[in-house]
This record gives structure tokens, sequence and C-alpha cells, in this order.
């Protein structure tokens, strides 16, 4: 075979040459994938590679997330001395400052968080900022964070170190050749067709950066990514600046800064930036620029004109324009595709391509190998975006909105402006009337409280929305609330092999009757959550599968992926079809027989049965995930309003998903994505209840491996002491000056009357896991250390009472 001649087979075939592909075919030679090829229609680094601003700053707002980038800083530093060839590492530091007071407390907290993660991260003053970078005008600089690992690297040096890397491992690279077409078969991809031929392969990883939706298409797979206009501003040399300096970041002004070649380099997350389409953009756009927008820069100019007044008399080099790929929640996309399998994607990096481009390729090569990624990465799983997100129309809306977060405070509760009104719950109206303020979650608007008249102001404390919150509790804990749950996820299990099926793939034991709901983990062979969810057993060859509402994708492509030939068993995703209302709280009991379906309360805890309400059947089910008695009523979609009607005229009211994750945690109610994920398993989450261990289910022998090596985490609640911490999720937790873990959710309690904090505590020098009952730890919240103490169980209704006492 001639050099540049395509191979008919390649194991995985990587399609594109930025610095994500350059990346992941680096890692999988690495990992010894020899036969692996890359394929770039144009040349390497061509996309927005080339272009790049190339900072690296390493803290993010998780610990994988920040790892992933450590991982790119120790690569980057050392590929010289692997490969010969320079990526240009340049480790200079980063200096984050702050112009109000809001900002202040995001940076501490982000602070509070690098030094749980490991990272480097100091605050100083605001002179000490002035003497790190003396061109700054640091008159209304309140304070700021020094990181000094944080660097910049060389976007084509570093992409040829990688690709020298993997060409000296047998990895082959293509240019001038697109791909034009994936094959699959039975849903698998299976090979790709060329501008220069077909290649069959096992798996593809899409790295088309910004032309990824179009790329996705061909494998039937949804890619929801979209490009913006992204500016940087390049002076010529400025005569006071020597050497290199750090990169300064004026979020406030929506501004970095750093110097190049003896000049100063501006870059923008400017808040509303200017989407293009990648069509327009065009496939030949290869080492190209988009023309420069004075008009469009210009606020940007005047704030780096404040910030840095040496400016006014630099002679400016070129306003950079170059497209960059961008998601609807500001995170890219890694990991395989719900709906075609070996389809893995690498993309949408939201202009932190090449910070993260080295981890990220370590972690895609992983998942591609062994089939599931190095640590929990599900922030990144494609399959968190519903396929209403992958529209023309919600993209356009979404990603300038986008582009402008990169920089914004992240103040809780804060919600996109743009692409809503996706999905309706079937009680939208209803939610409207009452005054809902809507959250959006995968797509879905969810009544995030009440009575809400007028926009509330952002903060990090005490919120607007708390007394109302407050009532809506109160409501479901003296009265009865009604809690909009129809965005749950629903899977329709069926056939004769449901119950075998089940078996396998939960850890519960799924062999109970009909009319059984059963609550479990549903674990990798890792022995850690995939997911937890509610079945319900509806006859022998029929379970629903309630789960949470941004899972179902994951859920159902875990389902089919696990289903054996053999099995007679289907799935059906039948969200859309039903809504769910829970009926919570006291009254519950009086409602039932005012709106004539007393039979409700012959019903045990999850037991579940059909009754009919106003003519409609409704599946009942008794549980609560607010501590509160009650009922989940399930029934088809058009059914709902009158339900409502019913119970409402029956004296309940609204509430919405503040007041629910409240009580939650009261109640120690996990939840997937914040408490669980794919880094813990039962054992530390307490929930060894919900595994049968005499059934042979996915995960088991994962399991006890890891009893018998010891467990050294576990979720526990926090009550903090002052009923004016804010904790928010998120924050170090420790004992003695000495970290212990971190919050994992957090919200006030207001059946306790105090703050309450899940927390995921590791065992350590400073504590042991028996000895957690009582203890007395701190939680850093922005760098004000709150006093609180550890419980073991539920802080509100430990000995489950409110639930037993009607059964
Ligand atoms: C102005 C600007 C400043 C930035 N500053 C920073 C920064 O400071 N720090 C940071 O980390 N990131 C920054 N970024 C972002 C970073 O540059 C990108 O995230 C990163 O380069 C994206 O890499 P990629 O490999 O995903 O995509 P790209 O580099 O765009 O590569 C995709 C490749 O796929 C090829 N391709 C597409 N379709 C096909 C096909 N069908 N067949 C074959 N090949 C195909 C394209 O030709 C292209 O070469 C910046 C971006 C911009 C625009």
């Amino acid at each position: 075979m001639k050099n540049n001649q395509l191979p008919s087979h390649a194991s995985v075939v990587v399609i594109g040459g930025g610095v994500m592909g350059c990346s992941i075919l680096y890692h999988l030679a690495k990992e010894n994938v020899s036969d692996a090829i890359l394929l770039e229609r144009n040349q390497l680094t061509s996309g927005s590679t080339w272009h790049s601003a190339a900072q690296v700053r390493a803290l993010r707002s998780t610990q994988n997330l920040t790892d992933m980038i450590r991982y790119s800083v120790d690569l980057y530093a050392q590929l010289e001395k692997e490969t010969g060839q320079s990526t240009g590492w340049i480790n200079k530091g980063s200096l984050s400052i702050a112009t109000n007071k809001d900002r202040m407390i995001h940076i501490k907290r982000q602070e509070a968080l690098a030094h749980l993660f490991g990272v480097r991260a100091q605050s100083i003053s605001a002179g000490e900022a002035k003497e790190r970078w003396p061109l700054m005008n640091a008159d209304d600089v309140i304070g700021a964070v020094w990181s000094p690992d944080d660097g910049r690297v060389g976007p084509s040096d570093l992409c040829a170190a990688m690709v020298k890397g993997a060409k000296a491992r047998g990895a082959k690279i293509f240019e001038e050749t697109g791909v034009t077409g994936i094959l699959t078969e039975n849903n698998k991809v299976v090979g790709v067709e060329t501008t220069r031929g077909t290649i069959r392969c096992d798996a593809v990883a899409l790295c088309t950066g910004l032309w990824s939706r179009k790329a996705g298409a061909m494998g039937g797979v949804s890619v929801p990514v979209w490009s913006c206009e992204h500016f940087y501003l390049m002076t010529h040399a400025i005569e006071e600046i020597k050497g290199n300096l750090p990169t300064l970041s004026d979020h406030d002004s929506h501004l970095y800064m750093r110097d190049e070649s003896g000049g100063l380099l501006v870059g923008c997350f400017e808040p509303m930036a200017k989407a293009i389409d990648p069509d327009q953009i065009g496939e030949n756009f290869a080492f190209q620029l988009l023309p420069e927008d004075w008009d469009h820069f210009e606020p940007m100019l005047l704030n780096a004109l404040h910030r840095v007044p040496a400016l006014e008399t630099a002679e400016v080099e070129m306003l950079l324009n170059g497209p960059e790929a961008f998601t609807p929640d500001g995170s890219f996309m890694l990991g395989e595709s719900s709906e075609t399998r070996g389809f893995y994607l690498g993309c949408g990096m939201n202009s932190i391509g090449i910070a993260i481009g080295g981890g990220a390729g370590m972690a895609l090569a992983h998942t591609i190998i062994h089939g599931h990624p190095p640590t929990d990465l599900s922030d990144l799983d494609p399959r968190r975006f519903p396929d209403c997100f992958n529209s023309v129309k919600a993209l356009c809306e979404r990603s300038p909105e986008i582009l402008g977060t990169h920089y914004e405070i992240t103040f809780p509760g804060r919600q996109h402006k743009s692409a809503r009104n996706l999905r309706q719950t079937p009680l939208h109206d209803q939610w409207t009337s009452h005054k809902a303020r809507f959250g959006q979650f995968y797509g879905w608007e969810r009544p995030l409280f009440f009575n809400s008249r007028t926009e509330p102001k952002l903060t990090f404390s005490r919120p607007e929305w708390f007394d109302q919150v407050g009532q809506e509790v109160e409501q479901a804990h003296k009265r009865a609330a009604i809690f909009d749950l129809s965005t749950f996820g629903k899977i329709e299990v069926t056939g004769a092999d449901a119950e075998t099926f089940l078996n396998r793939i939960c850890a519960n034991n799924m062999a109970r009757p009909a009319g059984r709901a059963i609550y479990t983990a549903m674990l990798n062979e890792r022995g850690t959550f995939e997911n937890d969810f509610t079945a319900i057993r509806l006859t022998d060859e029929h379970y629903r599968l309630l789960t949470g509402t941004g899972m179902i994708k994951r859920d159902m492509a875990w389902l089919t992926r696990h289903k054996k030939d053999s099995e007679r068993v289907s799935f059906h995703d039948s969200t859309e079809d039903f809504a769910i209302i829970a009926l919570m709280g006291p009254e519950s009991a009086r409602i039932a027989g005012e709106i004539n379906a007393p039979k409700l309360n012959d019903l045990g805890y999850f037991q579940s049965a059909v009754t009919n309400i106003g003519g409609n059947e409704i599946q009942a089910t008794r549980l609560s995930y607010v501590g509160e008695a009650g009922w989940e009523l399930t029934c088809r979609r058009e059914d709902v309003k009158s339900l409502y009607t019913a119970i409402e005229d029956a004296g309940a009211k609204p509430a919405g998903i503040y007041a629910q994750s409240s009580m939650r945690i009261e109640k120690k109610f996990l939840a997937i994505g914040h408490d669980l994920d794919a880094d813990l398993s039962p054992f530390e989450a307490g929930l060894e209840f919900a595994v049968d261990w005499q059934t042979d289910f996915i995960g088991r022998d994962a399991l006890l491996a890891r009893k018998e090596k010891g467990i050294e985490s576990s979720l526990v609640l926090i009550v903090l002491n002052d009923g004016n911490a804010v904790p928010l999720g998120n924050e170090p937790v420790s004992i003695s000056g000495k970290f212990i873990g971190k919050t994992t959710s957090a919200a006030f309690g207001y059946r306790t009357g105090k703050p309450v904090a899940i927390a995921l505590l590791k065992q350590n020098g400073a504590i042991k896991l028996a000895e957690l009952k009582g203890l007395e730890v701190e939680i850093n919240i922005a760098g004000e250390m709150f006093k609180g103490t550890v419980s073991t169980a539920p802080v509100f209704d430990p000995e489950g009472l409110v639930m037993r006492s009607v059964i």
C-alpha cells in the first residue's frame, strides 16, 4: 500500500483534523490502536484550531473537567520531550479580576473549588493584581484570583506534536480526504464513504468542529452544534510589554488579554454574539477568517481601552474574526451517540477546545476502547440533548447567548432566555395562570415556583423567591400540593421476557407482582450508576419505567444495547403520551375521597393500581419524592387537565421544582446528575437496599469487588447551623482545615428550618466513615466557613413515619 493510499479497513476513523481529531488519534495510537486513521477534507488545523487564542485555564466547575485540563497541561508540557516537536507551551499563569461584589463571590467560589480539586489558586488584592499586570487600570478592581499553573500553547504546533506521536505508533493521516457518508447496518457504524473511496470501520470519532451537525446527520445522529463569530484584536508591539505576561481575565468587561509578539491580544465573549450558519461558512473554509466587524466589536473595544489605557496609542494589527462551534448548554459533546452504535462525538468545543483537547482526546479514546469514559463525564454526554435543540431555529437563537454566558457569573437559578418553550407539559396554561416562573430542563418548561410577578434578581444571597417556595413547601407539608412530573422519561418495557431482562439490567429484584412499584439502581459493569429509577409493574409482561427528565435517551440506548437477540422484550418511549401529577400532603387522603377515588387510600406504600377519576383511567402509585404522603397519578396526556381541575377544586395548590428540591434534600432522596453519577456505587450512596444479591444483574461482580476493597466515601446530609447561609452545592467540606469532600445538592430546608446539603465525604486521616454521624464540619461558601453537623439519616422524617403512617 502506498503511503497516501486509503486502507480498505480501519478500526477507528477519526473525522476532522483539528485539535480534537489530532488528540483522539494520538491517544488511540498510544493505547495501541495502531490502525486508526484520521481523515481531513482540507489540511490539518485548517478549521477553528489554527486561529485560536489558545489559552489554557485549568479551573472548571467539576473535578473531572478540571482534571481533563490538568491532563492537557501535563501533556502539552511533555510532548516535545516525547516527539521532538515543540507545542509552544508557555506557563505564565492567569489572573482573574473582579470589579463588583457578585463577581468577587463568583471567583471566591472558584478559588474554593480550585483548592478542593488540587489546582493552585490564590486570592490577591487589586494592588497585587496590578503588580502582576502593570498595564492594567486597577482603579475599579476590588480583588483577583491568581492561578500560576495556567498558560497557553501554539495550536498548530500542538497538533503537529500529537500527529507526530500518533504516526510514530502506526496511525495514518489523510488530508484532502473528505467524508461524504457514514455507512451503518442495524444502527451500527460499519464504514465511511470519502471523496477517495470507501473505508470499512468499526467506529468513527466525529471531530468536525462547527460542521458537526451536518456530519452527524450522515450517520443518523442528532448533533446540536452551531457556529458563532468569535473575535480578538491584535496590536503591533507595545513598548511597555517586555516578555510574556499572564493572561488577564476581566470577565465583568467580557474580555481576556495577553501579550502576542510584543503586542496585545484582546479577546472577548460579548453578551450577545453573532451566529453564523455553518453552510454559509462552507466546506472549503480552510485557514480562512470571517470579515472584521468593528461596529460589533466597538463596545468591547471601549471596555478594553478602559482596562488598558496603553491601547489608545497602540497600532492595530488586525481584528480577527474566526468561527467557533457552540452547543445549547455551553458544554461540549464527548461520547457515543444514542442513535448509532460506534458513532462517537468529540465536537462542539465552546471555545475551550485547545485547553481541554488533550484530556478530551484521552477520554474519548478511552471510551472508544473500553466502552465507557475514564470517569463520570455525564455533563458531556451527547445524549443529554433532546432532539428539539437540533433545529436550525433553536440553534440560531441559543448559540449567540451561549457565547455570551462564557464569562457570566454563575448565579443560582439563572435561565437561558433564548430557545425557550420548545416543549411544554399539558398543564402549561394552568401553570402560566398561576404565574409560574419557568425553568428549562431537557427542552421542557417546568415551573420553578409560582406567583412570580417580575423577573427575579439573581443573587448568591437568599433569593427573592425564598418565601414563595416556603409557602409551597408548607402547602405540601401541612395541606396538599400538586407537582407536575409530566416531564419524567417514561419507557414501556413489554414482552414475555420483560422480567428476566429487567432483572439483568436492574440491581433490585424486579420479579414482583403486578401492581408493585420498584425503586432500583441501573448499574454498569463497573458497579456504578448509569441511572436510578422507579419501575411500575403493570402486568406480568409490562413494566413502565419512570426515569429522570434528562435520562430518557441514555436509558433507551442502554436498554436497547443490552437486549439479547433471543430475548422477547421491546421498549417504547412513551414520555409524550402520558402526564404525571403528584398529589402530596396530609390532606391528600381527604382529596382522594372528594374526587371519588377513595380506593387510593387502600394502596400501600410502593403499590400501584388503576383507578377511575372523572371518567378517566389513572394509574395511581403511592410513593413520594418529597417525603409527604400522597400519590403519583399517571394518565393520558389529554386527560390531565380534568384530573388537575378536580384536585385543585378540592383544595390542593401547585408547587414547583424548588419546593420539590428542598423537600427531597431534607429527605435525602438522591438525584442522578447531582448526587449520583457513574463514579459512585450504591454503597457510597447508601442505597444497598435497592440491590438484590439473589439476582444476576449487570455490575454485581464489580459491586462485590468494590465492597471487598473497602468503601471510602459516603453521601450524607449536613445541616448548617447558620440559617442565613446559602449553600448551592459544589462547595468544599472540611474538618479542622482538611478537605473531606464536597456538597452535591443544597437548599434551605423549610421543614427543618435550616439550610441543608447533601455531601459526598471521603474517608481520610481526618474522618472514618463509621463515625460520620453527628460530626461537626465546615462548608466553604465563597471563602466563608459555615459550620454544620453531619446526619447519616434524612433530617426530615428520619424514621419514614409520614410515609408509613398512610399505608
Ligand atoms: C477567535 C477564537 C479564539 C479562541 N480561543 C481559544 C482559547 O483561548 N482557548 C481554547 O481552548 N480554545 C479557544 N478557541 C476554541 C478552539 O480554537 C476550538 O475549540 C478548537 O480549535 C476546536 O477544535 P476542533 O478540532 O473541534 O475543530 P476544528 O479545528 O474546526 O477542526 C474540525 C476539522 O474537521 C474538518 N472536517 C469537517 N467536516 C469534515 C468532513 N466531512 N470530512 C473530513 N473533515 C472534515 C474541518 O476541515 C476541520 O479541519 C478559540 C476559537 C476562536 C474562533
